[in-house]
């Protein structure tokens, strides 16, 4: 809950690619933009040898900063090293990753050093910057906050992005799923109103991701019936087709070869995606890039159709994981009262298209904006739980979750039993009886695991502890009860009890497993975001005084020229000054220190206001 001294809590989409924060005001959603206008941030994360940049000013460097330009940190989140997903994903990114034990960690240059990060610690300045976009716009500060995570998400990534709001000094209230804030949007979007009993499927395809999730919304409760979809397909894909297209026209018209030229690569790249969204909404578009490789201008034009035709198989591929989902969740086609789209790639005239065929000519709902649904969701939610507003439309739905995978213990005979199945509404609690054995044994290891299959080795190992102390006693008599207990934001503790001594045991995941951020780590990432945070406006300030002392150069030097009446020795050793200021301000790779600007600021003052008093240069 919001204090009274703290702004309203906010919802916040961590995405892939892009990030989108929203709050309820005024008794409605506002979307907001950041400081260049953008309602989306793009979650990148530089560190330059001048400072640390984030959103639009670190995506657009990266061209001439790939190694140390970071992004996709949702991929590593709550991650191993030794993930099959992170060693793929390893191969396409151009900044380092490293496995310290098996946690990923990546390593970037920064202000002339080397520097390590979690990506807890990369997604907790993403954070940051949407909780200072926030800010900036409530004009009060901000500490709760709703975070969305994709459905398929399981306890460690719930768990590490949690992690990443504390480091970046945020309360985080709740994770709910990304369908879920999809579909309170919808819901509170419905003219009627009535979502009640509705079977409802969210169509997400982004930038770099695709999920398809069946939920039901019965009194309240957001069920995800199932989910599925590739982690690896996107706009982002359909952008490659188009640039690996005009790489090879380019070579046609001009006999040569620009793949091997990052930059330019990167400028076709840029054209392409902006021609891609104007193609959804004409049938035709020009790309026009000056100078791309060797000083030849490349023209050219592309139409809809061609463009669907550079992607067919990739549109097509999007409309697989709807039969799956549809039989995970074992429902008929026909069942499905809405098709909600989320995800600025569900812009795509055939993608929409192919999906209304699938559902045999069904009108898609369209209503809510796709890049910001998932944010609009989570700040409903952000709303509804810090008791902010009356919020009348949705006041009905519960907004309850559930759990995304099915969580249980390893047995002495090798198979996982299920202490809580998959979709189970969530808060909950499970306890189940077990016993010893054999004769005399006093300690039993208790094995958490996570996922659907019956051999725990196929699963995911949340964490193993230990009770020590059972009474010795002939096998089968001490009575030892297992806990499961899963918060409001998914997040479970198991314990441990023999009935008789009330002696007890618990597993703490954060402890057991040593991919998790113990408490320390946290708190010692904590003050670092702090440092950066104090760098990032040490830079500020560094850069705002250089500004100055250019202006006031540049103004000197006008004011110098106009004025005739001044003793020229003096004109000129104030010209002189003017002129090694501004050579000194252009020399490159300055390790520009806010004393020496100062200094020179002094300097140049102490010279010239004689003359020109300073506040007449308005300076
Ligand atoms: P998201 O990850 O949901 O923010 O989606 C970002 C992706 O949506 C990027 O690949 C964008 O190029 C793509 N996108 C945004 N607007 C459009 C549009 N009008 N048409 C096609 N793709 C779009």
């Amino acid at each position: 809950m919001a204090t009274k001294d703290e702004g309203p809590a906010i919802g916040i989409d961590l995405g892939t690619t892009y990030s989108c924060v929203g709050v309820w005001q005024h008794g409605r959603v506002e979307i907001i933009a950041n400081d260049q206008g953008n309602r989306t941030t793009p979650s990148y994360v530089a560190f330059t040898n001048d400072g640390r940049l984030i959103g639009d000013a670190a995506k657009n460097q990266v061209s001439t900063n790939p190694i140390n330009t970071v992004f996709d940190a949702k991929r590593l989140i709550g991650r191993r090293f030794s993930d099959d997903s992170v060693k793929s994903d390893m191969k396409l990114w151009p900044f380092k990753v490293r496995g310290v034990g098996d946690k990923p960690i990546i390593v970037v240059n920064h202000n002339n050093m080397e520097k390590r990060f979690a990506a807890e610690q990369i997604s907790s300045m993403i954070l940051e910057k949407m909780r200072d976009i926030a800010e900036a716009y409530i004009g009060s500060k901000v500490k709760d906050a709703v975070i969305t995570v994709p459905a398929y998400f399981n306890d460690f990534q719930r768990q590490a992005t949690k992690d990443a709001g504390l480091i970046a000094g945020l309360n985080v209230i709740r994770i709910i799923n990304e369908p879920t804030a999809a579909a309170i949007a919808y819901g509170l979007n419905r003219k009627d109103r009535v979502v009640r009993g509705k079977s409802v499927l969210i169509f997400d395809l982004g930038g770099g991701t695709f999920d398809v999730s069946l939920l039901n919304i019965e009194e309240g409760i957001f069920e995800v019936k199932a989910t599925a979809g590739d982690t690896h397909l996107g706009g982002e894909d359909f952008d490659n087709r188009m640039v690996t297209y005009f790489i090879q026209e380019f070579n046609r018209k001009h006999d040569k070869d620009i793949s091997n030229n990052p930059k330019a690569v990167r400028r076709l790249r840029t054209s392409c995606e902006r021609a891609k969204r104007t193609l959804s909404s004409t049938s035709q578009t020009t790309i026009e890039i000056d100078s791309l490789f060797e000083g030849i201008d490349f023209h050219s034009t592309l139409t809809r159709a061609k463009f669907e035709e550079l992607n067919m198989d990739l549109f097509t591929k999007c409309m697989e994981p709807l039969e799956k989902c549809l039989t995970d969740a074992k429902m008929d086609k026909s069942d499905v009262h809405d098709v909600v789209l989320v995800g600025g790639s569900t812009r795509i005239p055939k993608i929409q298209q192919l999906l209304q065929e699938f559902f045999n000519g069904k009108a898609l709902c369209k209503g809510i904006n796709p890049d910001e649904a998932v944010a609009y969701g989570a700040a409903v939610q952000a709303a509804i739980m810090s008791g902010e507003g009356n919020i009348e439309k949705v006041q009905d739905l519960l907004l309850l979750d559930v759990t995304p995978l099915s969580l249980g213990i390893r047995m002495a005979t090798g198979v996982m039993e299920v202490l809580v199945p998959r979709n189970t509404a969530i808060p909950t609690k499970n306890e189940r009886i077990y016993t010893t054995g054999f004769s005399g044994q006093t300690i039993m290891t208790v094995s958490v695991y996570e996922g659907e299959r019956v051999n725990p080795k196929d699963n995911t190992l949340l964490g193993r502890f230990e009770l020590t102390g059972i009474s010795p006693a002939l096998r089968g008599v001490p009575d030892i009860g297992i806990c499961f207990e899963i918060d409001n934001n998914g997040i479970l503790v198991v314990s441990s009890e023999e009935k008789l001594t009330g002696n007890k045991s618990k597993l703490v995941i954060s402890n057991s497993y040593k991919g998790r951020l113990s408490k320390e780590d946290i708190e010692r990432m904590i003050k670092e975001a702090e440092k950066y945070k104090l760098e990032d406006e040490e830079y500020k300030k560094t850069a705002d005084a250089k500004t100055a002392l250019e202006t006031y150069a540049y103004d000197i030097r006008g004011r110098v020229n106009i004025h005739s009446h001044i003793d020229p020795s003096l004109k000129k050793k104030i010209a002189d000054e003017v002129g090694k200021v501004i050579n000194w301000l252009g020399s490159k790779n300055q390790p520009w220190s806010r004393e020496e600007i100062d200094n020179r600021m002094k300097k140049l003052e102490n010279l010239c206001n004689p003359i020109f008093p300073k506040e007449v240069t308005g300076n």
